[in-house]
């Protein structure tokens, strides 16, 4: 035990040394050669396999899987790849429990799916490692695109549209690509700096070039890059958050669960990353679950995630719920933050208000409780930030917020696609912002080779 745990406020250094390597460890441990094999016999090959139509990206698993068992790691991977280029990551982030292997025939009938995102990271691990790639790309068409965002929406566009011959300029706000993979992902699913190497494994390809620190709506316009470009694709992702909309939230200690999470990602040091000793996390959903989990594993004493409704509605998978419990983690349902309670500025406590549901709608009792506290994070839902259109000349069509497009993720201004979280009816997950992002840059090549709108 380190002489930070059990310190008041928020400081580092809670834990020894060494236990942050063995906190932050892979939460999946890759499979070996003889359990992939194993666990690749399990599967039934199914005709019209319900595991292949639940994924977002319709990778072929039940070839992908026999391509393992016949001893074709290298093959494997490029059925993978073929439908999704970031399938190793989506190996280690995808909640497969609600996707492929909950409508596993194997789930369905025994309750013990056959383990299809670990033999997808064995396969794909397999190639990158090998650097094995697998396309070349098209003639030159000599036709530019940009694609804005270099998250897994953008760099999935990126890698489609490199592939058909296209000069692709990713233009992104942050120093580092990768978008939500290298910041926000939770350091335990995403190790050894894989955000990376798969980026470097997409652009390997060759026709991509990467410009950091590039921001739409400060650096330059939308209307500027459907000037200079054939066709732009938007994959801005969500880059503001919502306010708790309780009183007192500006007091210190008071902090957005995502830049908690950025902060950790980058962290070289994790014994120098502070964090409080009693924590209180407001939201129901994935970045929930990941900042309270991740605030117990750097030491804080006490983590206590409230979400306003039942366990029932909560966004995070039952898997996830079960990873923050099994961590130390309290989750209290049907509770909403009322006001923050703060000494000289800095948080103190929570007062947080019960909830009930009447019909349909959810309100307060009344009835409070009060939680004593010295850090409290934000996680109840990001917002697209449509400032980055500004100067576009020409408004794009909006709803609830965020970016409309067709089926084919055209938006409704010319030369302009989206995808990814920036765009209505998305279900904020890397698997379905790849696929977004692959069937935009298939919509582009369409138009641009059959000389059609764009
Ligand atoms: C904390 C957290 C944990 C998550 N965990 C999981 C998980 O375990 N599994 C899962 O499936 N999903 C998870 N998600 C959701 C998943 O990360 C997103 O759905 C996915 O990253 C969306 O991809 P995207 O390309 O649309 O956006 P992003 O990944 O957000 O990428 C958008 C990119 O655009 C850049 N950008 C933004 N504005 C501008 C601008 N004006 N100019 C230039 N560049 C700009 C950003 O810097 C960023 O690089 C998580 C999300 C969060 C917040
Ligand atoms: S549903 Fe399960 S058993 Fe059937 S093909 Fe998919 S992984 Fe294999």
């Amino acid at each position: 035990m380190a002489e930070g745990q059990f310190k008041e406020g928020i400081a580092g250094g809670r834990l020894a040394p060494a236990q942050y390597a063995e906190n932050f460890s892979d939460l999946h441990p890759p499979l070996d050669h003889h359990e992939a094999l194993v666990e690749s016999d399990r599967c039934y090959f199914c005709y019209d396999a319900p595991c292949m139509q639940a994924c977002p990206t319709s990778i072929d698993i039940p070839m992908f899987i026999r391509q393992i068992s016949t001893g074709n790691p290298v093959g494997s991977a490029k059925t993978i790849f073929d439908q999704n280029i970031l399938g190793g990551m989506c190996a280690r982030v995808c909640p497969t429990e609600t996707l492929c292997e909950e409508v596993c025939v194997r789930e369905v009938a025994e309750g013990k799916p056959v383990q299809i995102g670990r033999l997808q990271r064995y396969a794909t691990d397999i190639a990158m490692e090998q650097n094995k790639q697998f396309y070349e790309r098209a003639l030159p068409t000599n036709k530019k695109i940009a694609v804005v965002g270099a998250g897994p929406s953008g760099l999935a566009a990126a890698h489609r549209l490199a592939r058909h011959g296209h000069e692709v300029t990713v233009l992104e706000a942050k120093p580092k690509a990768g978008g939500l993979n290298e910041y926000g992902i939770a350091a335990y699913k995403s190790t050894d700096d894989f955000a990376q190497a798969e980026v470097d494994y997409v652009t390997a390809i060759g026709g991509i070039a990467i410009e950091n620190g590039k921001a739409l709506g400060r650096d330059y316009s939308l209307s500027e890059l459907t000037k200079s470009y054939d066709a732009v694709f938007l994959g801005l992702g969500l880059g503001g958050i919502n306010a708790l909309r309780a009183e007192g939230e500006d007091a210190a200690g008071v902090e957005n669960a995502v830049e908690f999470i950025a902060d950790l990602r980058q962290s070289s040091d994790l014994g120098k990353l502070p964090v409080g000793r009693r924590v209180v996390v407001i939201g129901g959903g994935m970045t929930a679950i990941d900042a309270a989990v991740q605030s117990k594993l750097l030491g804080a004493e006490e983590v206590t995630i409230c979400y306003r409704r039942g366990q029932e509605h909560m966004n995070a998978s039952e898997f996830e719920q079960d990873l923050a419990t099994a961590n130390g983690v309290i989750i209290r349902h049907w509770l909403q933050p009322k006001q923050v309670i703060a000494e000289n500025g800095k948080v103190s406590a929570i007062e947080l208000e019960y909830t009930a549901l009447k019909g349909d709608k959810l309100s307060g009792t009344g009835e409070t409780v009060r939680l004593v506290a010295d850090q409290v994070f934000k996680a109840i839902g990001q917002a697209f930030e449509p400032a980055a259109l500004n100067g576009s000349g020409a408004s794009i069509t909006m709803e609830g917020g965020r970016i409309v497009v067709d089926a084919e993720g055209r938006t409704s201004l010319a030369k302009v696609w989206a995808g990814g979280d920036c765009i209505l009816g998305g279900d904020d997950l890397t698997v379905s912002a790849v696929a977004q992002g692959r069937d935009a840059a298939e919509s582009i090549h369409r138009a641009l080779t059959s000389n059609g709108r764009a």
